[in-house]
């Protein structure tokens, strides 16, 4: 469905060739503006400055050039460059503050700080200024990471913004100081060596009720929903509290008219006390709204592309964060002086893309970004101008990759900082790094550059070519040190750096390399790595009191599970599994792989269902002592370690659910500075989405849709964490690019040591950060889900006669007739339990976006079920349609299950053992050697997806 505003918006942008328009009315910010003060203190008035202070860097004076209703104002200034690193190498310079003192102060009775701030910065696109509470309480703030209390506001230069920030969660009963600082980033050469601001109207504010903060339940009068909006096939649900009323409404926002009218569901679990309004039945492409008692939501579109825009604005991200390239409006050439360094060669290092607030950048990054441009344009090849767009931006990074390879398996694997620089070499504000010979970076390179050469065959033959060598060559340095984690001190804390994604990532490249060139080498490569990344997970039941099984381990040693906290590949090890499965179709091994992606996932779903109704994806399971057993590992993964995190640790794993023999199931990651789940929940949304392509299971398919939702508004906060999209997206921390539409924060963190959501307003890294890395995986996750199911086929033996479509949930049907010569149709549905009919034959399907299923004649119906007495398994068998059905079988962990041939309206029981009772199995049924055409018989627990 077509959202004429967008399409305007995009044509604007040139196809994104300049910053796509982002509505800024629609900031959560502008809401909570307009909340009214009911008692108001002035904190200042500006007479004389006794009671500032300010920083060696910072002056502070009262001025009259720049007057506020009358009124002198507070000016402050300081360098936007120093000659010098005064903190660490590359990053900001120093932050210099003003402050101004208070005596201890009770602030408690107020909840909401305001002032007015006008930025003098001729030549800067964007500024901010940072404000920071102290509280000298039993709870001081800040806290050790400087978070608490810590908010940024984003301003609008040579105007006076009206700014305030909501601050109920911040201790306040023993107030020391308000303090401003302003953030020394360097500037552009047509920038001013000085920032200035004039600060004024300082007030303490009393409102009576804040926007929420913590936990799962939603507001009392709000309507939590998908602002993206829904497709039609989907699940779809909106949430809302306990106190809602008996009734929901859907209404069609066009007409006015009721579309639905139904009871909404009460629920309670761990996460609190919910109503559930659930609309799946409804179809219809339209653009619809949802009312329940007093209680109105915002439109939202039911439709086949709805994550169609957001893709756009994802790219819009990236084109605004490109490096060395005049940005319009946010920025001109940069980092022209970047230089990465190997024995006596040096490359400048720019291009590619910044990746976050900040404009550093980072091998990992660029190449799954690259990997994921092209994985989305492979999904999307039906809509030329997306596709050519997504090729476009995904050239840009592999540039960068290609131009920063010194071919001998170094290569840039970090570059910039958080500053602009001069472009000089030689100037103090040169950025230099060293090469590395990393093994995961080059295999994720290897995997990016196959892919794109497949892609790139026709569209660009010789890069094509020269990719495919880069390729193998990449992969062959990496594959040397296939023995060795690498990990050291100088690294970035959240690197990825375990063994199952080393394998992971090997497995991928083997993968795409092979595809691309067809090389038999790489196929056996891709077959016996693969069997490391088996040798990690989980395949037992352990013995828990809730025995999940089927999650990844670090290392074949199954020592430590594997975490994740704010950057994820939670999806890897499945995206490496399923090409291989992909590839591979006749391979001896194809169903342990396949086995492994069937418990990864269904482990996925069972811990999805303990965040219900949200299904948001939780963290990770972790064991109480496991930050003792190896604290040196465990600290080395931190960012700003200290020893007080192995206690901390206990507790936050204790917030979890318990599970037996010191385990827990976090929903949120255990973590100390960096916070947000972002990059987890789109992350699993990817596991979800490989998962439901190869196993053509719906229910992973609607468990990945309730990652995106959660992204863009259906989270206990209804604020759409991607600037522009959806409704109530709130500033994000954008020091240096300033406010960018498609941008996504780092994302909801959990309140201290609990384990429930905490989001406050204060705007602060990491986790209202503007960062690529869950973009990456939005990215990917997005480009899978906007597909469609095709169902197509010959039906010769009776041309031009009519198919019917029933979908099993709307009970809405679809009829064609044929092509009246070849018997050929093609019908494009929305996914999900369909009966088709043609010709007194029936056949069910169940459609997942982005697969295609073919119908034939005589085409026929069966059906598999299971029961298990002791160690015998037996499996039911039945077959309908006009002709004989050769059933094969494909098992794990069962004694093998010989052919059978069944006769339309004939039934079979089989008969075998499971092998290992303590172990899941699993049987794949293949009827007439159609591995399409498969159905799954598997031990388990199921949870509903809603
Ligand atoms: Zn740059």
């Amino acid at each position: 469905m077509t959202n004429p505003l967008f399409d305007k918006h995009l044509q604007d942008s040139k196809m994104i060739h300049q910053p796509l328009f982002l509505a800024e009315d629609e900031y959560y910010e502008h809401v909570l503006g307009t909340t009214p003060a009911i008692e108001s203190r002035v904190l200042e008035t500006f007479e004389n400055l006794e009671a500032w202070e300010a920083d060696p860097l910072a002056n502070l004076l009262l001025s009259d050039e720049q007057m506020w209703e009358g009124n002198r104002t507070i000016k402050f200034t300081t360098p936007t460059r120093l000659e010098k690193w005064t903190e660490s190498y590359a990053r900001i310079y120093a932050t210099p503050y003003i402050s101004r003192k208070f005596e201890k102060e009770d602030w408690t009775a107020y909840n909401r700080i305001s002032l007015r701030i006008r930025p003098e910065m001729p030549g800067f696109k964007f500024v901010s200024l940072h404000l920071q509470l102290v509280n000298e309480g039993t709870d001081p703030v800040p806290d050790r990471y400087n978070r608490e209390g810590c908010h940024h506001f984003n301003l609008k230069n040579h105007e006076w913004n009206h700014v305030s920030v909501e601050i109920p969660n911040v201790a306040r009963d023993r107030v020391a100081a308000l303090k401003f600082g302003y953030d020394i980033i360097g500037h552009e050469m047509e920038a001013v060596k000085e920032s200035c601001f004039y600060l004024s109207d300082i007030r303490l504010e009393r409102v009576e009720k804040t926007a929420k903060w913590s936990g799962w339940e939603p507001e009392a009068g709000s309507i939590l929903f998908c602002g993206s909006g829904y497709q039609p096939g989907a699940v779809k649900t909106a949430i809302t509290g306990e106190s809602a009323a008996d009734l929901f409404k859907l209404v069609d926002a066009k007409s006015g008219r009721i579309v639905l009218k139904k009871s909404v569901i009460r629920m309670e679990n761990e996460q609190g006390k919910f109503s559930l309004l659930d609309f799946s039945e409804v179809q219809t492409e339209g653009s619809y709204l949802l009312i329940c008692g007093e209680t109105v939501t915002r439109t939202f579109p039911i439709a086949e592309d709805v994550w169609e825009n957001s893709i756009w604005k994802t790219i819009n991200l990236f084109f605004c964060e490109r490096c060395g390239f005049e940005v319009p409006g946010i920025h001109k050439y940069c980092h022209g002086n970047v230089v990465d360094h190997h024995g006596d060669k040096s490359v400048v290092a720019n291009g590619g893309w910044h990746d976050a607030a900040d404009m550093s950048q980072n091998l990992t990054n660029t190449a799954e970004a690259v990997y994921a441009f092209f994985y989305a344009a492979i999904a999307q090849k039906e809509n030329v101008p997306l596709f050519e767009r997504l090729i476009e931006e995904g050239k840009w990074g592999l540039d960068w990759m290609l131009r920063t390879r010194f071919g001998d398996g170094y290569r840039t694997m970090g570059s910039g900082g958080s500053v602009w620089t001069s472009h000089l070499i030689g100037d103090c504000d040169q950025l230099d790094s060293q090469a590395q010979n990393l093994a995961i970076e080059n295999f994720m390179a290897a995997a990016a550059e196959a892919l794109a050469a497949e892609v790139l065959e026709d569209i660009d033959p010789p890069q094509s070519r020269y990719l495919r060598q880069v390729a193998k060559e990449d992969w062959g340095f990496a594959y040397e040190k296939l023995d060795f984690e690498e990990y050291t001190e100088a690294m970035d804390p959240a690197r990825v750096s375990s063994p199952i994604l080393l394998y992971s990532a090997g497995v991928l490249a083997a993968g795409h390399i092979y595809a691309v060139t067809g090389d038999e080498y790489y196929a056996e490569k891709a077959v016996e790595i693969a069997e490391r990344v088996l040798a990690c997970q989980q395949t037992e039941y352990p013995d828990w009191d809730i025995p999940l099984t089927g999650f990844y381990y670090r290392d074949e040693k199954k020592e430590q599970i594997q975490h994740y906290n704010h950057r994820s590949h939670e999806h890897e090890p499945v995206m490496a599994l399923s090409l291989l499965c992909r590839i591979l179709p006749e391979h001896p091994d194809w169903i342990r792989w396949y086995h492994a992606i069937v418990l990864h996932t269904e482990y996925l779903k069972t811990a999805a269902g303990y965040t219900a109704p949200y299904l948001m994806a939780p963290a990770s399971i972790y064991h109480e002592d496991e930050a003792d057993q190896d604290a040196e590992l465990f600290l080395n993964q931190q960012a700003f370690a200290h020893s007080g995190m192995l206690a901390e640790y206990r507790e936050q794993v204790r917030n979890g659910m318990a599970l037996g023999q010191g385990y827990y199931l976090r929903r949120f990651p255990t973590w100390f500075s960096y916070r947000g789940n972002n990059g987890l929940v789109v992350a699993s949304g990817n596991l979800a989405a490989f998962g439901a392509e190869v196993r053509n299971d719906y229910e992973l398919l609607q468990l990945a849709q309730r990652q995106l939702e959660w992204v863009v508004g259906k989270n206990p906060f209804g604020q759409s964490l991607m600037l522009g999209e959806g409704y109530n997206y709130a500033q994000q921390y954008v020091c240096l690019p300033g406010p960018l539409s498609g941008s996504i924060c780092v994302g909801i963190q959990s309140y201290r040591n609990e384990d429930y959501p905490y989001w406050p307003q204060s705007n602060n890294a990491v986790y209202r950060e503007m960062w690529i890395h869950p973009s990456i995986r939005y990215l990917l996750l997005a480009g899978q889900m906007n597909r469609k199911a095709i169902v197509y086929g010959w039906l010769s033996d009776a041309p031009g006669t009519p198919l019917e479509a029933e979908n099993l949930a709307s009970r809405r049907l679809t009829v064609i007739n044929t092509d009246p010569h070849t018997g050929g149709f093609r019908l494009e549905l929305p996914s999900g339990e369909y009966r088709f009919k043609w010709q007194g034959l029936t056949r069910k399907l169940r459609l997942v976006n982005g697969r295609e299923y073919r119908l034939d004649n005589g085409f026929a119906d069966y059906a598999a079920t299971w029961r298990a007495e002791g160690d015998t398994l037996i499996i039911s068998l039945s077959a309908s349609g006009t002709k004989p059905i050769e059933f094969t079988f494909l098992t794990d962990n069962l004694v093998e299950i010989k052919p059978v041939t069944l006769a339309p309206g004939e039934t079979a029981l089989l008969n075998t053992v499971i092998r290992n009772s303590l172990r899941p199995w699993l049987v794949v049924v293949v009827p007439d050697g159609r591995l399409e055409d498969k159905q799954e018989l598997y031990p388990g627990e199921k949870v509903n997806s809603k």
